[in-house]
């Protein structure tokens, strides 16, 4: 093996650090605690465990965390009014809506319903074009924490042949935009792109988000490549789960020059951002200057 492994686990603890720093300076020159508000509707188990982490890290960070806990058959009017009161309490600077919803509510609805700047997921409208015109915006958490893990490892990235394989509006179009605003020239690829290998092949970075476990092989990864691999899939092996990503582990990483593993790459980096994500929004509400390396 000849890449540098990418710790996400110890960059999103550097991450988490700074953002407590912030925090504590907040409290003490300005009297504001930054507070973020998650609404989880139903009981979905994976969702559960996604809260709870959030809150605990949350709260380790020196935040308030307010959890709203909504029963599954919750009425859109119910919820839309509880996202109303959020956006109106001046204790809470990020509202996030544990996706995915029920069935019966509009997902589209719930988020554009958030107020813009308390949106610390970047899911809303208005994000999503701030973010693809170039403007100040809330980044959705996971391509932030891949642009963070790039930037660390790689500095400037203006130039750079960037693929990103996966277009979904949570990871691969805004990390994509997020690319482009480096300066990258950016190759978007999914399930229709043909010959993906050779595009994949030209690229000194490659985000994988694709949810297919060990799709990309070694032999498509350019010598020397940085390699953020976003994808976690649970497979059977050997008699047991194990998580694995998108990439081919051992192969891709004897070929790249860098490369996140999975677990301990990518997934740490998520709650990192998210916390950023909320004192950042907390300074903008506040009109205070934004805390330095925890935004795009
Ligand atoms: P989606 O299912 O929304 O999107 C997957 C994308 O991959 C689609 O654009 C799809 O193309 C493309 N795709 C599917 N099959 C292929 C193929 N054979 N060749 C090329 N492209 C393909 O997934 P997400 O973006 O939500 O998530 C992607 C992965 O990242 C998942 O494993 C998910 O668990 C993980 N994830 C990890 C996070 C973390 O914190 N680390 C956070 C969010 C996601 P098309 O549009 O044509 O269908």
């Amino acid at each position: 093996m000849s890449a540098t492994i990418i710790d996400g686990k110890a960059f999103a603890a550097t991450i988490r650090g700074k953002v407590a720093d912030h925090v504590a300076r907040l409290k003490a020159e300005q009297g504001i605690t930054p507070g973020l508000a998650v609404v989880l509707v139903g009981e979905d188990p994976a969702s559960q465990v996604y809260v709870r982490s959030k809150r605990k890290q949350t709260v380790e960070a020196g935040m308030n965390s307010y959890e709203h806990k909504l029963d599954a058959d919750t009425s859109e009017a119910d919820l839309l009014a509880l996202i109303e009161t959020l956006n109106a309490d001046p204790a809470v600077h990020g509202i996030l809506v544990q996706l995915p919803l029920p069935g019966h509510l509009d997902s589209d609805l719930v988020i554009n319903a958030i107020d813009p700047v308390k949106d610390v997921d970047g899911f809303h409208i208005s994000n999503v074009g701030l973010l693809g015109t170039g403007q100040k915006s809330m980044v959705p958490c996971t391509p932030l924490g891949c642009l963070m893990m790039l930037r660390d490892h790689l500095g400037a990235l203006s130039g750079l042949d960037a693929v990103v394989l996966g277009r979904s509006n949570i990871v691969g179009k805004p990390m994509a935009q997020l690319l482009l605003g480096e300066s990258c020239t950016v190759t978007i690829a999914h399930s229709r792109t043909r010959n993906l290998g050779d595009v994949v092949r030209r690229a000194d970075i490659v985000v994988a988000a694709v949810g297919r476990p060990e799709m990309v092989p070694g032999d498509w990864i350019k010598p020397g490549a940085t390699v953020i691999d976003v994808g976690i899939n649970r497979i059977e092996r050997d008699g047991g789960t194990v998580l694995v990503g998108d990439c081919h582990f051992e192969s891709c990483a004897a070929v790249a020059g860098a490369i996140t593993p999975v677990p301990g790459g990518v997934g740490p980096m998520t709650i990192a951002c998210l916390l950023a994500n909320t004192v950042t929004a907390c300074c903008r509400a506040h009109a205070l200057p934004e805390p330095e390396g925890l935004t795009a």
